[in-house]
């Protein structure tokens, strides 16, 4: 058998599962086909655009409903979703996080702006997650748990937090997860920003973390245009949640008190109108990408030198990036792959560049990130938008 990455049978597989178009197509476009215009006209033509709504509350009841998490808490971004998070659970000024260093900016970014520092965990090739296994390796070498509180004995600082993240909508080994933060004594983060409509054993993700960040970005499964949401099944953190994301105002009529630095991060009502109207179509944009995926899958079997990535049995996933994998020999022509699926009228995308190759994280602790290193030679995002299916 011949196992030589056969790019020409890549490019015509993936052109004859997708609809014909003169154009490039997409990566991930938005699709908007149900009450988006109505419920945003009437933000407008009430004029209940701003931070005050009722489609604010209303689209976090049906966040609440669909994912099964008992309070969801709607805010400006993903990104602040994250931030709130970390400091909902106590991250401080100087403390460490664990954090993939396979994930988008973001995961990153949210633990510097509480002055904490990311610690960069290697991936498991079976999720393209985090890897519970690599961390409790590191932990066991590295770390030690005193008076109930974890420290990195390497940096003497503490370690605050877990926050794995579930790539393009794969969820990782939440259990393995669960027995780590267990064993740790960290509180569990779920950066579900990629994963509206994936569950686990059944199971929703974002509703093991003790608090989890959703995004609405306009290249998610839904979109807001910007947005995004914390979700917790803990009425004291939700409480909290809300307080911090209004400015931290004390509720009164007319006075103007804040009893903590608060943010202005509430998601704006004519926002939540658009995200109203898309919660109405998830189930059907779930469908249809699990159809693509479906296709995908059947279709790219047996093109030499790459494969498919597939859910595992514990995971209903809502593919929201479909992912390609490059065999070990085929990594090094990635960029060429790239540069053919594009040409040819595919939009395609590699992984991000790993965390810990950026200069703005040079000086933040890591454990062995071979892992992570060849999933970022490997990966390849290709179309995956609704509207292909
Ligand atoms: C999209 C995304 C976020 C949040 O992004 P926003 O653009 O701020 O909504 C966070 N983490 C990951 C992994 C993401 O993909």
């Amino acid at each position: 058998m011949n196992n030589t990455l056969d790019i020409d049978a890549l490019v015509a597989r993936i052109k004859a599962v997708l609809p014909e178009s003169s154009e490039p197509i997409a990566l991930h476009e938005p699709r908007f086909q149900g009450n988006e215009w109505a419920y945003v006209k009437n933000c407008i033509d009430t004029g209940w655009v701003s931070t005050v709504g009722t489609y604010v509350n209303r689209f976090e009841q049906s966040l609440s409903e669909y994912t099964g998490a008992k309070h969801a808490i709607a805010v400006v971004n993903g990104t602040a979703a994250l931030h709130i998070c970390l400091l909902l659970v106590g991250v401080e000024r100087g403390d460490e996080v664990v954090v993939p260093s396979l994930t988008f900016v973001a995961t990153a970014n949210a633990i510097s702006y509480c002055g904490a520092v990311p610690l960069f965990a290697d991936s498991d090739k079976a999720t393209l997650g985090m890897s519970a296994a690599k961390v409790d390796e590191f932990l066991v070498n590295h770390a030690e748990v005193r008076g109930g509180v974890c420290f990195n004995r390497q940096t003497g600082r503490r370690i605050a937090a877990l926050m794995p993240m579930h790539t393009f909508g794969q969820p990782v080994d939440i259990d393995a997860f669960l027995a780590l933060a267990d064993k740790w004594k960290l509180p569990l983060i779920e950066d579900a920003a990629e994963s509206l409509g994936t569950s686990y054993r059944g199971v929703h993700t974002g509703n093991f973390g003790i608090v989890s960040a959703l995004s609405f970005n306009g290249n998610k499964i839904i979109t807001t245009g910007g947005g995004g949401a914390i979700l917790t099944n803990n009425e004291a953190l939700a409480k909290r949640a809300k307080h911090l994301t209004t400015t931290a105002r004390v509720p009164h009529k007319w006075s103007f008190v804040h009893d903590e630095v608060g943010y202005n991060y509430r998601l704006p009502n004519i926002n939540a109108a658009l995200g109203c109207a898309q919660m109405e179509l998830l189930p059907e944009f779930l469908e249809r990408k699990r159809q693509l995926a479906a296709r995908y899958e059947k279709a790219l079997k047996d093109v030499a030198g790459l494969r498919f990535f597939v859910e595992r049995d514990e995971v209903h996933s809502n593919y929201w990036l479909n992912t390609i994998l490059l065999d070990q020999q085929s990594m090094d022509h990635r960029d060429h792959v790239l540069e053919k699926l594009n040409i040819s009228g595919l939009m395609a995308r590699p992984a991000w560049v790993l965390m810990h190759k950026l200069p703005i994280f040079a000086e933040a602790p890591r454990m062995d990130l071979s892992v992570a290193e060849a999933l970022e030679k490997s990966i390849i995002n290709i179309p995956s938008s609704v509207i292909l299916s």
